[in-house]
C-alpha cells in the first residue's frame, strides 16, 4: 500500500514490532518455513489478534502448556516474553524440541533479579501483576518478591532489610522511578534496576514529543497489549483527542478529517500492515484523490 506523505499526518518512526518481538516472529516462521511444524507457542506470540489468526494460518498455535495431546513432532516456543525458570524446566522435560526466543532484553531483567535474590534482596517488580513477562520475572526471584502497579500499593509495602527494585521491561519510566523512591523508604539497603528497554523508552519518548503537537493521536493496536495501552494513557493530558484502536474499522472518522494534525503511534506488537492501514484511511479522508474529468 503506498501512502503519500502529508505534514497533517505524522507517523511515529518507532511504531509497530520492537526488536524482541520481531525476532521472535522471525524465528518462528523460519522454524515453519523448516518443515518443523506445528509450532506451538507458550502463549500468544504476541498481544494482536490479527498476526494471531495469520500465524495460526500457518500452523503456529498458542497454548497455555504442553498436554499430551500435542503432535511431538512439532517444536515449543518460548516467545519474547520468557517464563519462570521452573517451567521451563518442565517444559524442556515434555520430550519436544524447544526453541527459546526470550528476548536478550528480558533476559538482561531475569538474570538481574536472580544475582540480587541470591544475595537475599526482597525482589519488587514494577509491572501488571498479570502480564506474561512479569510472571516469568517472578520466577527468579526465590519467592521473595511483590508486584507493584501504583503508588498506593508501594506505599502499602511492609519494611524490608534489603530490597531491589526492578521494572516490567515495557513500564513507563517516571512511574517506574517515582515507585522506586516510595520503595526506598521501606528498606534499610536499597538496589534500584531500570531495566525497561532502550526500544521502550524511544518509542514512549517519541509519543510524547509528538502527540504535544497534535490534536488527535491513534494508537493502533491490540487492546491486551499493555504496553499500547500504556501509550495511550501517555498522550491523555497531552492532546485533545485520543483514540486507542485494533483496525482501521474503529477509527474515528469525524476527528480523522477534522483534526488539524493527526499524530499516528502504535505498540510493540502492532503488524506493519495493521499500522499501514489506518494510515491509508486516515490519509483517504483527509487528502480524498482528486477525480480527473477527462473531456472529449
Ligand atoms: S518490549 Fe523491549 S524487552 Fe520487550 S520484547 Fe520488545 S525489545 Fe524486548
Amino acid at each position: 500500500m503506498t501512502t503519500r506523505k502529508y505534514a497533517d499526518i505524522i507517523v511515529a518512526q518507532s511504531a509497530g514490532f520492537c526488536p524482541g518481538v520481531k525476532h521472535a516472529i522471525d524465528q518462528v516462521m523460519a522454524l515453519e518455513a523448516a518443515g518443523q511444524k506445528p509450532v506451538y507457542t507458550l502463549g500468544p506470540l504476541i498481544h494482536n489478534k490479527q498476526a494471531t489468526t495469520m500465524l495460526e494460518m500457518k500452523d503456529i498455535r498458542a497454548i497455555d502448556k504442553p498436554t499430551e495431546d500435542l503432535d511431538k513432532s512439532g517444536v515449543l516456543v518460548i516467545r519474547a516474553h520468557g517464563i519462570t525458570p521452573d517451567f521451563q524446566k518442565e517444559i524442556e522435560a515434555f520430550g519436544m524440541p524447544v526453541f527459546d526466543a526470550t528476548c536478550p532484553l528480558v533476559k538482561h531483567a531475569q538474570n538481574i533479579i536472580a544475582k540480587f535474590a541470591v544475595q537475599d534482596y526482597h525482589t519488587v517488580i514494577v509491572g501488571d501483576t498479570e502480564h506474561a513477562e512479569v510472571i516469568g520475572l517472578m520466577g527468579y526471584a526465590k519467592n521473595h518478591y511483590n508486584i507493584v502497579s501504583s503508588l498506593e500499593e508501594a506505599k502499602a509495602l511492609p519494611h524490608f532489610e534489603k530490597v531491589h527494585v526492578v521494572s516490567q521491561t515495557t513500564q513507563q519510566e517516571s512511574v517506574f522511578y517515582e515507585i522506586a523512591e516510595e520503595v526506598k523508604k521501606h528498606a534499610d539497603k536499597c538496589q534500584i534496576s531500570n531495566t525497561i528497554c532502550q526500544p521502550t523508552k524511544d518509542r514512549q519518548k517519541e509519543t510524547i514529543e509528538q502527540a504535544k503537537n497534535a490534536d488527535f493521536v491513534i494508537v493502533v493496536g491490540g487492546k491486551h497489549s499493555a504496553n499500547t495501552a500504556r501509550l495511550a494513557q501517555l498522550c491523555q493530558g497531552l492532546t485533545k483527542h485520543v483514540q486507542h484502536i485494533e483496525t482501521d474499522e474503529e477509527l474515528d472518522e469525524k476527528l480523522a478529517t477534522s483534526a488539524k494534525k493527526v499524530f499516528i503511534t502504535a505498540g510493540a506488537s502492532t503488524p506493519s500492515w495493521v499500522i499501514d492501514s489506518v494510515v491509508y484511511r486516515v490519509t483517504q479522508l483527509r487528502h480524498p484523490p482528486v477525480r480527473r474529468v477527462v473531456k472529449r
